[in-house]
């Protein structure tokens, strides 16, 4: 009998599985796919986002979760030898109605202690060449950065590993069944576990694994697609920071993002889509790509594009992330509805679930 079951393999589950391998817990991670962190985890803009693109309006606890994982990521990247690109973000005004939300945006930072600052346009060329001329200031996030997010799930399951847990992968979870003592989980390659506790961060699925347990599912996943077009690690430098516009209504907008591999990815769209199984990239994504970019960059080699994607959003109706206790089964934690800015927050998140888990129950107690 397991204490903790972890479903699915993400920044979130690798995350929590971490911080949980570090208390006297017997727990496994259960991914169905064959390796770790390959759905939203890896098809997204990769960045630790700086908080003050993520304010409360738009979720207490993203707001909450995105301070706090990105003070945490500063150290975690060096300490866990992360690769990252600690080279901060620009958002670009191309107006004075820009700047005047610009000025909201400085005040929000200031009264949550987040660094930001302006920059005339002239620092802003000093660095960014290629700035179209419509652009009139920026906002400076000097804690924005990008990291590789699939060495970041590889390394939290290998340290994980190490502390004794078991790190499941080509296990997709298939049933659930609710027994007196907790839950037996059944598996589509024939084996079944049974465990105390469940925590289900399945991403896209976290409501389809609900439906095993709950009478009501309290929430229902609404994916939202984004697409990108990657330009090759040659163009490395052409674009040093990331490259915002103002934010508008219910997106950070379409972003160049320099990675630590020396490629830029450039995207991402939003769109609803029903399908939770494909997410194909469209002509309409990479026109919309260009002609939102093309405002705030120039010269931008697109016949060089190397590679495009798509990643689904794992969004709710609400706009806030679902982290609470089954009220039918408590023993039943759901992590859902994370969305951006999940990367960025799932350090502090798997913070915030070991502590539901330590103050609910007593077989899991502190070690390190
Ligand atoms: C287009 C886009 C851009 C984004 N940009 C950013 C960004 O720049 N910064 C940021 O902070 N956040 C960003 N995000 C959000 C971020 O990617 C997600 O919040 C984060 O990856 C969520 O991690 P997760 O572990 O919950 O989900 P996932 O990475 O999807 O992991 C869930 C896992 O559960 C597994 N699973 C599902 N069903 C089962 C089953 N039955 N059995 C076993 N395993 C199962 C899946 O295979 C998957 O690996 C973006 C998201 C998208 C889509």
């Amino acid at each position: 009998m397991k204490d903790v079951l972890i479903i699915g393999g993400g920044v979130i589950c690798t995350f929590i599985a971490y911080e949980l391998s570090k208390t006297h817990a017997n727990i496994v991670l259960l991914e169905k796919e064959r390796q770790l962190g390959q759905v939203q985890t890896k098809h997204n803009s990769a960045l630790i986002h700086s908080p003050v693109m993520v304010p409360p309006s738009k979720g207490v606890l993203k707001a909450r979760f995105a301070k706090e994982g990105n003070e945490m990521y500063q150290s975690l990247v060096e300490t866990l030898h992360i690769p990252h690109l600690k080279n901060g973000a620009y958002v670009l005004a191309l107006d004075e109605d820009d700047m005047n939300e610009l000025n909201d945006m400085l005040k929000e930072a200031k009264q949550r202690k987040i660094p930001a600052h302006f920059v005339s346009i002239d620092v802003v060329k000093q660095t960014e060449k290629y700035v179209s001329n419509q652009v009139i200031g920026a906002l400076a996030l000097p804690t924005a950065m990008t990291a590789d997010t699939t060495v970041l799930c590889q390394t939290l399951a290998q340290k994980t590993k190490e502390h004794g847990a078991k790190v499941l992968t080509n296990r997709c979870v298939c049933d659930i069944h609710v027994a007196d003592d907790g839950f037996t989980v059944y598996t589509k390659d024939g084996s079944m576990i049974k465990t105390k506790q469940i925590i289900n961060a399945a991403g896209i699925h976290a409501d389809d694994i609900a439906a095993m347990v709950e009478t009501r599912v309290p929430y229902q996943i609404k994916p939202q697609k984004g697409e990108y077009m990657v330009l090759p690690a040659s163009h490395q430098g052409m674009i040093k920071h990331t490259l915002f516009p103002v934010p508008k209504q219910n997106t950070k907008g379409i972003l160049a993002i320099p990675q630590p591999d020396g490629t830029i990815r450039l995207g991402p769209t939003n769109t609803p889509q029903k399908s939770k199984n494909e997410a194909l990239v469209t002509s309409a994504g990479m026109a919309k790509i260009k002609t939102s970019l093309n405002q705030m960059i120039h010269h931008l080699p697109y016949d060089q594009v190397v590679q495009t994607y798509a990643g689904l959003r794992s969004s709710l109706d609400d706009d806030d992330f679902f982290i609470e206790r089954s009220k039918e089964y408590p023993n039943f934690i759901h992590v859902a509805g994370i969305d951006s800015p999940g990367v960025t927050a799932a350090p502090a998140i798997a913070k915030h679930v070991i502590n539901m888990l330590l103050n609910q129950n007593t077989a899991i107690k502190k070690t390190r």
